[in-house]
């Protein structure tokens, strides 16, 4: 089952690159594993997989002690400032940065632990008031104050896409995410790179693909639905 999943969220990701002309392999695959119990993720790890998504700190640390080390934890949730200390040698790369307040506490956190924080700055490109995210009028301002702060270091953009039925709705926020990217790259801002764009889920990561993500993450459609409980 999660076989199966997973080789055709491969094979989707593999077509879209294709139809788009891009290159193979262009795009990481998450699996976002929230929820999801060791066991499963286990089975995906031994699959091939390495790059995991979770969005609660705890479960990630969690999981973190209980599974290989050289899985890389990508935090796409919403993060709180008093939860950054636990998860600043963990994660791989935090996705979900939107506030100059969380990045002053990533940085710190990060030289306290003699490492560099790879972060992504979450915006809210459909503009909907129930998202995290930077407003689009705010993306570069903000970019420029997380960039002079020690030990972190902007690698892109993340944005979570409204919900829709049709995927193609989502379609004309992916492309404005990219050309965010674009704009931003252009700025030549020192410390600021924009060579990770991560979109798309379940729903809409093909058109995602397509329109330039570099990690697109995937939840139920390896793991299947979420059990809230
Ligand atoms: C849960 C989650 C996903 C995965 O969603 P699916 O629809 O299950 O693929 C992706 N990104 C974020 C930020 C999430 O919280």
């Amino acid at each position: 089952m999660l076989k199966e999943n997973l080789e055709n969220v491969l094979k989707n990701i593999a077509d879209s690159e294709e139809r788009s002309g891009r290159k193979k392999g262009d795009v990481t695959l998450i699996a976002v594993s929230k929820t999801k119990p060791v066991e499963m993720i286990k089975e995906v790890y031994d699959l091939g997989v390495r790059d995991f998504g979770e969005n609660r700190v705890q479960e990630l640390t969690e999981k973190y002690d209980k599974l290989p080390s050289d899985i890389r934890w990508h935090l796409i949730g919403h993060l709180q400032t008093n939860k950054v200390k636990y998860i600043i040698d963990k994660a791989y790369m935090i996705h979900s940065v939107d506030s100059l307040k969380l990045a002053n506490e990533i940085s710190r956190e990060a030289v306290k632990h003699s490492v560099t924080a790879n972060i992504l700055i979450e915006v809210n490109v459909s503009g909907e008031e129930s998202k995290f995210g930077v407003s689009p009028e705010d993306l570069e301002d903000l970019i420029r104050k997380i960039s002079v702060l020690p030990a972190i270091r902007i690698r892109g953009l993340m944005t979570v896409a409204p919900y829709v039925v049709d995927s193609e709705e989502n379609r004309q926020f992916f492309i404005k995410m990219k050309q965010f990217a674009v704009d931003i790259t252009r700025k030549n801002i020192d410390n600021v790179n924009m060579d990770c764009l991560s979109m798309g889920m379940s729903g809409d990561y093909t058109v995602a693909v397509e329109e330039g993500a570099t990690f697109v993450r995937v939840g139920t459609s390896i793991f299947c639905e979420r059990n809230y409980k």
